[in-house]
């Protein structure tokens, strides 16, 4: 038994830490010492009360650290103690039928991680050691801080969305919100090839989008936003639009902003879902394609990986604050702020 100090959200807007036990490590497992989390929405839909799951919850599924130790067999990966990884913390069960089409994204068992004896539901990544099966380590390139590797997932994340796209060279893409998803699409789209355009309420988040990779920045709130796409693309529209806020309004906005052929793809989730109206006639006329993306799977992961590694995409400006693991309180409650991006915990 290895003893584990994890930092659970214990109450409404509450948190607490907590001692627990995890088992021994088995053959192709690698126990990491966690140095920096990010707090992703899970988390602080769960501490805001916004998603109801059982409590105490253990989250964090974007972390970053230094591997200790490896299983008997866990040698093979390539790894060896001290060496500084991210690793990859969301489940997926390789059974179900979606893991063996290779959709593993889409598995019918991602919420429904198995909880180790001793530990509490939740990804787990809050705490000051996790074990992992070694396959779902990446290494890290010495240029990389732990916080900034810590958000290998939700590039992960974004990478999924815009490899579904299909960004051509040379065309218009649209992403609606400029939070930490927002910014992370902008970049990927120009790494495409597109010319791209931020629509986000907030003046920060389209300063910071302009001076990494958006072409232009719109307020949604400063005129019509369909007809600013129109205008930007030369009366075309768009060829693609990401919606990457929760909101059902700027999906039934996204669908008008796509032009001839063009893809939506419904990036964020919605908490509650809003059933909207969206225009058939402008789907027929356009044929345009409209998709969701949800999570990433683990050729996502490498890429993000390698974007970060080799300085491709970066990632430092999106980081607003970081807090020690003892100060999690904080952390959480800097988080939810509006206008926050991410927030890190670090360890050790
Ligand atoms: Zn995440
Ligand atoms: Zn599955």
């Amino acid at each position: 038994m290895i003893p584990v100090k994890a930092l659970a959200v214990t109450g409404f807007g509450e948190t607490g830490l907590v001692a627990l036990f995890t088992p021994a490590l088995g053959p192709m497992e690698a126990l990491v010492r966690v140095r920096a989390v990010a707090l992703c929405t899970l988390e602080q839909r769960v501490f805001r009360g916004v998603v109801k799951v059982p409590l105490p919850f253990v989250g964090g599924h974007e972390v970053a650290g230094e591997v200790i130790a490896l299983g008997e067999e866990a040698h093979i990966s390539g790894f060896k103690p001290g060496d500084r990884v991210a690793v990859r913390l969301l489940y997926n069960c390789g059974a179900c039928p979606a893991c063996r089409r290779g959709q593993s994204n889409l598995c019918d068992h991602a919420r429904h991680k198995p909880v180790r004896e001793g530990l509490l539901p939740g990804p787990g990544g809050l705490m000051d050691q996790v074990i992992v099966p070694a396959n779902m380590l990446f290494g890290m390139s010495d240029r990389l801080g732990f916080d900034e590797a810590s958000l290998t997932e939700p590039l992960a994340c974004c990478v999924h969305s815009v490899n579904r796209a299909q960004i051509s060279l040379g065309e218009d893409v649209v992403v609606i919100g400029g939070g930490v998803m927002g910014q992370f699409h902008v970049m990927l789209a120009r790494l495409r090839g597109a010319r791209v355009l931020l629509s986000e309420p907030m003046e920060t988040r389209r300063r910071l989008a302009c001076g990494h990779g958006a072409d232009r920045a719109v307020d949604p709130a400063g005129g019509d936003p369909v007809a600013a796409i129109r205008e930007w693309s030369g009366g075309q529209g768009a060829g693609v639009v990401f919606n990457t806020t929760p909101e059902a309004g700027a999906f039934a906005q996204a669908v008008l902003m796509a032009g001839k052929g063009g893809r939506v793809i419904q990036y964020s989730s919605l908490h509650p879902d809003v059933p909207t109206a969206i225009s058939p006639q402008h789907v027929h006329t356009n044929e345009v394609t409209i998709t969701g993306s949800v999570s990433p799977v683990v050729e996502d992961f490498a890429t993000a990986n390698r974007l970060l590694n080799h300085g491709l995409i970066g990632c430092r400006h999106l980081i607003s604050d970081v807090f020690p693991f003892e100060e999690g309180q904080k952390a959480f409650e800097a988080a939810i702020k509006p206008g926050a991006m991410r927030v890190i915990i670090t360890s050790g």
